[in-house]
């Protein structure tokens, strides 16, 4: 018999483990794959970004649509008190431009080290390779968990199920993004089996297929090219604006991505398959349409010996030429001179708005973030306990919970986490 149970080792997990432990309780933790923290060894490109500096209010403008659900984890334990936490158990970290918190030693691997040491230093229990199928519920508490033998390895009997006992259980189990990392959904499912509501999941904070986009075909040098300061706009087929950015974008293969399609993909998650959206890119935004115009005229007038495509390399650079080339019939290697009003005019649109109908995201293998999960009107935000079952809580992205790009999501993950774990919150 345990004090507290805790479902997966990831970000959220560990930390509440850690708490749960300081608070001098028997702790198990289970994790389905052979490693805790597969995921957060690969964030922030496998740096991670820890969290970010900016005050408790700005920092709720980029936590979605229910930011006071987490004022009373934040209030516990915010971004400074993380980066005490974690200097504590060893980590040095540095703060970056744009607030961005790393640890000092640009290593991710490093953040996830610092926390399992802890807790194998200090006696946690820590089961790998088992996979919590059933949560064991009395008279509206839960009371344990029922698992099972999860991995490849062939010896493992993959129909023998063990129960283990708590009078508390987190569920600590992530969303459904990057699943070969583990998190695939399982605790959704969990939480769902003993009647809590799930809002409908979503890939978040991942790219976007566009409708006739390869990168290859239009020009194999588009591939993995970044292009700064770009405004991006989403509309409708109404022509409604429904997200507009401005920043960094990367053209890939067979997908656009980059900070601000993240973002993007962030607000339009719930809208992509049900209607048609089209993204609009001003490959110019510094410079007015009209103003445009004019340089465009004086430029093809100047160089009226040499091809469009030769004139145009004073506005764009030749990746974003074979875009827009690609994007209509006019010929560019006919001299500037030669170029009509028409043309002139198409291509000035091109420049402004170029527009690709958006088919659809990178999907939950690519997901930075899932958003939905967990119903927050089913839990209690001040402990994270579940208001239908005593003993139940929830930590991290399990949770009905996704933010912006930036250190966010992580710093969600270990508040909510150590909320979950303190001691005066047991059911
Ligand atoms: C590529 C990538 C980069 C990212 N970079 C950043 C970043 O730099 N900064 C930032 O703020 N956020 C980043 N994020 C988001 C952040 O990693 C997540 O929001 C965070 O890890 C969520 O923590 P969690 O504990 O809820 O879930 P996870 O970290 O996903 O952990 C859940 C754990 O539960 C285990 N599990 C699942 N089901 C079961 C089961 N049935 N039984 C036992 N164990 C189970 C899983 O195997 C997993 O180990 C990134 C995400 C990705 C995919």
């Amino acid at each position: 018999m345990y004090d507290t149970i805790i479902i997966g080792g990831g970000a959220s997990g560990l930390v509440a483990a850690i708490v749960a432990i300081k608070n001098n309780e028997k702790v198990l933790l289970l994790e389905k794959m052979p490693q805790c923290g597969l995921k957060l060894r690969i964030t922030g490109k496998g740096r991670c970004n820890i969290t970010n500096t900016l005050p408790l209010k700005e920092f709720l403008t980029h936590c979605g649509s229910e930011p006071r659900f987490l004022y009373p984890s934040f209030s516990k334990f915010f971004n400074t008190e993380l980066m005490s936490f974690l200097e504590d158990l060893g980590l040095d970290v540095v703060i970056e431009r744009g607030n961005r918190v790393f640890p000092a030693s640009g290593k991710a691997q490093d953040v996830f080290l610092s926390l399992i040491k802890f807790l194998e230093d200090n006696d946690c229990t820590i089961v790998k390779n088992t996979r919590v199928t059933n949560l064991i519920v009395k008279e509206n508490k839960v009371i344990g968990v029922e698992t099972k033998p999860f991995g490849d390895k062939s010896s493992i009997n993959k129909t023998s199920t063990k129960n283990f006992y708590a009078s508390k259980v987190i569920l600590a189990s992530g969303g459904q993004s990057y699943p070969n990392t583990g998190s695939d959904g399982d605790g959704i499912k969990l939480a769902q089996s003993v009647g809590h509501k799930i809002e409908d999941t979503f890939p978040s904070l991942v790219g976007l297929r566009l409708l006739h986009f390869n990168a290859d075909v239009i020009y194999p040098r588009l591939i993995n090219f970044e292009t700064k300061n770009v405004g991006a706009v989403v509309k409708n087929s109404q022509g409604k604006i429904i997200a507009k950015e401005f920043g960094d974008i990367i053209f890939r293969e067979d997908h656009i991505d980059g900070p601000i399609i993240l973002t993007i993909s962030r607000q339009i998650a719930q809208l992509l398959g049900k209607e048609k959206l089209y993204l609009e890119l001003d490959l110019k935004p510094a410079i007015e349409q009209k103003t445009l115009d004019t340089k465009l005229q004086s430029e093809l007038n100047q160089r009226g010996r040499e091809s469009i495509e030769s004139t145009l390399r004073a506005f764009l650079p030749l990746e974003l030429i074979y875009l827009i080339k690609h994007k209509t019939k006019i010929n560019f290697s006919k001299p500037s001179s030669q170029i009509n009003k028409e043309d002139r005019k198409e291509i000035l649109s091109l420049l402004k708005n170029l527009s690709f109908e958006i088919v659809d995201s990178m999907g939950f293998q690519r997901a930075v973030v899932t958003k939905g999960g967990v119903s927050l009107k089913e839990v209690n935000p001040k402990t994270l306990e579940s208001k239908l079952i005593n003993g139940l809580f929830f930590c991290g992205e399990v949770l009905d919970l996704d933010a912006d790009t930036g250190g966010y999501n992580l710093q969600i993950a270990f508040s909510t986490g150590y909320l979950a774990a303190q001691k005066h919150s047991q059911g």
